[in-house]
C-alpha cells in the first residue's frame, strides 16, 4: 500500500520546515486523522525512535501512522546534548521537526494514547493484523507494529526530589554533565550502579559527595572514592531542600544536618512503558543489577511476536536520542523489508491462482 501525500489537515507541510522554529509553528497547526482500512504500520510512540522508524517507512511509500501521547522522556530538559549536528536543540523542537519530516513523506502523526494493541485475525494469505485502540475509542488496523513507547524514570522516594527532576536533579553525565560541571554535586545512591555514576560525575566536578542512603559501600570502594576526593556521607536522607531561587539548596539528612549541594545525580529505575501493550504478549526481562525492566528484542528490534518490533528506550534503556533514533530507523527498514517479502508472497500466490492465458 503506497502512502499518499496530503494526509494532514489543514494541509500537509510542503518541504520539511527549514528551521526548528518553523517546524514547531507548522506542527502546532497540524492534526492528522486516523485512516480507514488497513495501514502498513502503526508506530506506538512518537519520540526519537518512533519518528525515525516512521520516517523510514514513509519514505519507502508505506502507509504509516504514528500515535503519540506527547510525553517524551526528556521533556523536562532544556536541550538535547551529545547529538551531532543538532547539539543543544530543545527536545520539543527536535520532535516537531521529526513530525514535519514524517508528514512530508505522507506519514501521519496522530495525538492520542494507545489503550490497547492486540493481534487481530490474519489476512487470507496469513499476513498478521493488529487492532490498535486509542483511549478515545478510535481504532486502526495495522499489518505491522513498531513499539517505541520509551521508558519511565522512577526516582527514589525522597521528599523534595521529584520537583527538581531534569533541572537540579540529573541522571546522565552525557546529557547534562557539562551543564553542571564544577558545581557542588551529590550522588543520591540507589544501588551498585551509583558507584559507577559517582566516578563519571567526578570527571565533571572536584566537589562530589556520595550519600549512601544505607546502600552497601565496601571498603575497597570507599578507598577508591577517597583517592579521588569523593566525600562519603552515610545514613538515611530526610529530604531535598529547595533554595530561595528555586534551585537546590542541599540535602537534609535524617539527623537534621544540611549538606549544601546545587545538583544531585540519581541513577533512576528504568522501566519500559508498557501501558496498552499487554495483549501483545511481548516478552520482558529485568535488567542486570536490578536497574529496571525492558522489552526483549533481537536483531533490528524484532520480537518473539511476528509482526511486532520494539525500538528505543523501551528495549534499550541506555540509548540516548541518537541511538534511539538509529534503532527506530533500523526497525523501520526491517519492517519495510518484511512487508516487501509478504507483498511478494501474496502476489506470487495470486499469480499462481490466476488462470493460465489461453
Ligand atoms: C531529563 C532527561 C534529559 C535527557 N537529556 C538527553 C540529552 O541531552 N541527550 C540525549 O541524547 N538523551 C537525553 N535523554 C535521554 C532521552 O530522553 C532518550 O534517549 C529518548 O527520549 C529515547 O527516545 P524514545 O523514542 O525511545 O522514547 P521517548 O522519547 O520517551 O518517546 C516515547 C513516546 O511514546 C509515547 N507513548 C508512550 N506510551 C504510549 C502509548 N501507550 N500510546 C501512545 N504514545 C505513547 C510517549 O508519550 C513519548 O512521546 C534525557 C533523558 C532525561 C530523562
Amino acid at each position: 500500500m503506497a502512502a499518499t501525500p496530503m494526509t494532514s489537515t489543514p494541509t500537509t507541510p510542503g518541504p520539511a520546515a527549514s528551521s526548528p522554529a518553523a517546524a514547531t509553528a507548522a506542527d502546532a497547526s497540524v492534526q492528522d486523522t486516523l485512516p480507514d482500512g488497513t495501514v502498513d504500520a502503526v508506530v506506538i510512540g512518537g519520540g526519537a525512535a518512533g519518528l525515525n522508524g516512521a520516517l523510514m517507512l514513509a519514505r519507502s511509500r508505506r502507509e504509516v501512522v504514528v500515535i503519540d501521547s506527547g510525553t517524551p522522556r526528556n521533556a523536562p530538559a532544556e536541550g538535547v546534548h551529545g547529538l551531532l549536528g543538532l547539539e543543544g536543540m530543545p527536545p520539543a523542537e527536535l520532535l516537531a521537526r521529526g513530525r514535519a519530516e514524517v508528514r512530508h513523506y505522507g506519514g501521519r502523526v496522530v495525538a492520542g494514547e494507545v489503550e490497547s494493541a492486540a493481534p487481530a485475525g490474519p489476512s487470507a494469505e496469513g499476513d498478521p493484523r493488529f487492532t490498535v485502540t486509542l483511549a478515545d475509542g478510535r481504532t486502526v488496523l495495522a499489518r505491522r507494529l513498531l513499539v517505541a513507547t520509551g521508558l519511565r524514570d522512577v526516582l527514589p522516594d525522597v521528599p523534595g526530589l521529584a520537583s527538581h527532576w531534569g533541572h537540579g536533579v540529573v541522571h546522565c553525565p552525557y546529557c547534562h554533565g557539562w551543564e553542571v560541571r564544577d558545581e557542588p554535586i551529590g550522588i543520591l545512591a540507589t544501588g551498585p550502579a551509583s558507584v559507577h555514576h559517582a566516578l563519571l560525575f567526578r570527571q565533571l566536578t572536584d566537589d562530589l559527595v556520595y550519600f549512601t542512603r544505607d546502600t552497601e559501600l565496601d571498603s575497597e570502594t570507599r578507598e577508591r572514592f577517597a583517592a579521588r576526593g569523593i566525600l562519603v556521607v552515610d545514613g538515611p536522607v530526610g529530604q531535598v531542600v529547595t533554595a530561595e531561587d528555586g534551585g537546590i539548596e542541599g540535602v537534609r539528612l535524617a539527623d537534621g544536618r544540611l549538606v549544601a549541594r546545587r545538583v544531585l545525580a540519581v541513577a533512576t529505575s528504568l522501566q519500559a512503558r508498557t501501558s496498552g501493550l499487554a495483549d501483545l504478549g511481548l516478552p520482558m526481562e529485568d535488567l542486570p543489577g536490578g536497574i529496571g525492566r525492558r522489552f526483549v528484542t533481537g536483531t533490528a528490534g524484532t520480537t518473539d511476536i511476528p509482526g511486532v518490533w520494539v525500538a528505543g528506550n523501551a528495549t534499550d534503556p541506555m540509548a540516548q536520542v541518537g541511538a534511539s533514533a538509529a534503532a527506530g530507523a533500523l526497525a523501520g527498514a526491517h519492517i519495510n523489508a518484511d512487508l516487501a517479502a509478504a507483498d511478494t508472497d501474496a502476489a506470487l500466490a495470486a499469480a499462481r491462482r490466476a488462470p493460465a492465458p489461453a
